[in-house]
């Protein structure tokens, strides 16, 4: 580890994910001491790297899009770490025939789905979609077309702003793979997340992200295994946090300023002592699990042309293979509503991967080879499923956050869940911090 970039105090960055790295990285480039703070064992947070026996792989976030402006130069920043293409490709059946929803053949997939949904519902689908497509900044939370929608729109769920056929089998895919949630659970002012990834064409770091983030631990030290317990508190502002590593007694540091850059609750939880309205706040966007199990077969699995299965009759909402290479690999996902379970024991995993195989196996008529080996991964927090009036809040947080000078938020809850939404609100974070240290500079 070498020491990071200036000689001024060190700002803290709580959070080695896609927000949190992108916050170090942008304060790192304008020449700030940075370190960052992390409570898990490895770094990456829901990238979720992880190992199917010796192979590195991914269980979290992995599918980047080409409008990931921000990712991309952090990544091209951190060396040669080349993509290759992965278009999101998710096939259901439909009265017994396969439809292909591939985000590289977008036109042809929305036109099979278009006679799906009322002429009303595909206008109002399109409109929002060209929308997004005139102003990226629509395809983020926060919008003032979005939030103006929401206004009109968010007293009730998602489910009931479309028709029933275009909710079930256009939409409930999107905020299932999205957001963990069903439509009902959604809102139409925070759609246009959803709808943005779907108008993206998708790639996949050839070697994953671990080469990505040793590359940046070179650059700014990870404090791994320590987590952050509260800040330290002076005059109404944050001056330091509270630390404990690997569960043992709390110390305290100083650092120039502090940017939590975590799920939403557990910013409310380091906050709840000092600043109550604040992480009161935090804690209501709601927030749905996952649980990811990669299975590695005697050979492959899926087809070329139909790599992914979105299913709307089980646990598993969607099964597909790893990666365009990767088709002996599958990987299983099992959310919504009934993918949640009061508790999840191995053997209620391991009889929802049975049941995931021969749905697929029945629904495209492939038969599986032998299991060599799997890995789970439970995120107890995967998705963020946002707030209804979700602008509202946003302004309700950085209101309050704006009387904290040196302290910042970053998140999933700030401008959408996707990587890139996730770097920008990190990029944010660390802009505003750099602006508040620039001040206190003679
Ligand atoms: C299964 C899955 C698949 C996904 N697929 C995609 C995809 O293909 N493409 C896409 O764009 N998005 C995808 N996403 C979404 C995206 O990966 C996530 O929204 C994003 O990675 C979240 O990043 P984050 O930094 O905000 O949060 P996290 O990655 O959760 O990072 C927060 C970090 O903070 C740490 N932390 C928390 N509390 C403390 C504390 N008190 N002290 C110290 N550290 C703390 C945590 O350990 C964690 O490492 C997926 C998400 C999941 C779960």
């Amino acid at each position: 580890m070498t020491p990071t970039a200036g000689d001024g105090p060190t700002v803290a960055v709580v959070g080695s994910g896609a927000s949190g790295l992108a916050a170090a990285f942008h304060l790192h480039r304008l020449g700030h001491r940075v370190e960052v703070i992390e409570a898990g064992e490895v770094p990456g947070g829901r990238f979720g790297i992880d190992r199917l026996g010796d192979k590195p792989v991914m269980t979290g976030g992995k599918n980047i899009g080409r409008r990931y402006d921000l990712f991309r130069a952090f990544t091209e920043a951190m060396g040669d770490h080349p993509y290759m293409p992965f278009g999101i490709n998710a096939s259901r059946v439909e009265n017994g025939r396969v439809l292909t929803l591939d985000s590289d053949r977008r036109l042809r997939s929305l036109a099979h789905f278009a006679r799906m949904g009322s002429p009303r519902d595909m206008l109002r689908l399109v409109r929002l979609a060209r929308a997004i497509r005139a102003d990226r900044a629509n395809g983020y939370l926060g919008s003032p077309l979005f939030t103006e929608l929401a206004q009109a729109n968010d007293h009730e769920p998602l489910s009931k702003q479309f028709g029933e056929r275009v909710t079930r089998v256009l939409l409930r895919p999107m905020v299932i793979r999205n957001n963990g949630a069903e439509p009902d659970e959604v809102y139409l002012g925070t759609f246009g997340t959803n709808l943005a990834m779907l108008l993206d064409t998708y790639e996949q770091l050839d070697h994953g992200i671990e080469p990505v983030l040793a590359a940046f631990a070179e650059r700014v030290p990870v404090r791994l295994n320590t987590t952050a317990v509260a800040p330290v508190v002076r005059d109404g502002d944050v001056v330091g946090l509270r630390l404990s590593e690997r569960g043992g007694p709390v110390q305290t540091r100083e650092y120039a300023a502090v940017v939590l850059a975590t799920t939403a609750h557990a910013a409310a939880d380091i906050l709840r002592g000092e600043f109550p309205a604040l992480a009161k706040r935090l804690a209501e966007p709601t927030y749905f699990p996952s649980t990811v199990v990669l299975v590695e077969y005697d050979r492959p699995f899926f087809r070329t042309d139909v790599r992914a299965l979105a299913m709307d009759d089980g646990p598993c909402t969607n099964a597909g293979s790893y990666g365009m290479d990767e088709r002996h690999i599958v990987r299983y996902t099992f959310s919504g509503r009934q993918g949640r379970a009061r508790e999840l024991t191995d053997d209620l995993v391991a009889a929802w991967v049975d049941d995931a195989e021969r749905r697929v196996s029945g629904h495209l008529g492939l038969t599986p080879g032998r299991r060599v080996r799997s890995v789970v991964r439970h995120w107890p927090a995967a998705y963020c499923g946002y707030t209804p009036f979700h602008g509202e809040f946003l302004a309700g947080v950085h209101q309050l956050v704006g009387d904290v000078p040196s302290l910042a938020l970053a998140g999933d809850y700030l401008r959408g869940v996707s990587i890139e939404g996730c770097f920008r609100a990190g990029h944010e974070a660390g802009a505003r911090i750099a602006a508040r240290l620039a001040e206190g500079r003679p």
